[in-house]
């Protein structure tokens, strides 16, 4: 098991159990089409466990028998306030931190379960497939819908977007997530990945940044 805490980039922990993840699939047209899917008329959700989510600044390790595991990365949203129900204002003021997260894919498994209907946990949810990196408080992002989310790996860009390209904002999607299900404090919501995805491998060495709040280094162990 992982001893995983939310943290604030200054390293103060935050008083949140870490509890599950919701994802948001296919949130950036440009990601959906490059692995030819449609681009969804309402959000996709799937859920990774506590157990799934490490830290990204100390480095994580990817599964070595299963094929492909691809890197998506994305903003990161820490819940402080149980949600159920709620209204898009009522959305807002639950957010407690921002960050960056890795939503780490065994491709070729996913495609299999895709392919027969099957739902693709064991593809998304093993243990370590959550990297999250500290948070920001709200208050350090003037405007959360124009963000550019960027990951180099080994010195070369990979994926580059901007939170404007996101097909719902991240409030409406908090909002739609708890007309679902409830959401609680130490949640988080991963907000979905722009284009460039592709495996990792042993070694890598990442770079990550969101905006200019956040720059992070980490490394596939
Ligand atoms: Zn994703």
């Amino acid at each position: 098991m992982s001893n995983y805490q939310h943290q604030l980039i200054n390293g103060t922990e935050i008083d949140l159990q870490p509890g599950k993840v919701v994802c948001i699939g296919r949130n950036y047209a440009d990601h959906a089409k490059e692995l030819n899917n449609p681009v969804p008329s309402k959000p996709i959700l799937f859920i990774k466990p506590a157990t799934a989510i490490v830290s990204l600044e100390s480095g994580f390790s990817i599964p070595s028998d299963q094929g492909e595991c691809h890197h998506e990365v994305e903003l990161s949203v820490l819940i402080g306030a149980p949600l159920t129900k709620v209204s898009v204002n009522d959305a807002s003021n639950a957010i407690t931190g921002l960050g960056i997260g890795l939503d780490l894919t065994l491709r070729g498994l996913q495609a299999q379960l895709k392919e027969k209907g099957h739902p693709w946990e064991i593809a998304k949810s093993f243990d370590g497939a959550c990297p999250l990196s500290k948070f920001v408080a709200p208050s350090a992002i003037a405007d959360l819908m124009d963000q550019d989310i960027q990951l180099a790996i080994n010195g070369a860009v990979r994926q580059q977007g901007n939170t404007s390209q996101m097909l719902w904002t991240v409030v409406s999607l908090i909002q739609y997530i708890s007309n679902h299900f409830t959401l609680m404090p130490g949640d988080v919501v991963l907000t979905g990945t722009p284009a460039g995805v592709g495996p990792l491998h042993k070694g890598d060495e990442l770079q990550l940044s969101l905006g200019d709040v956040l720059s992070i280094d980490s490394k596939v162990l």
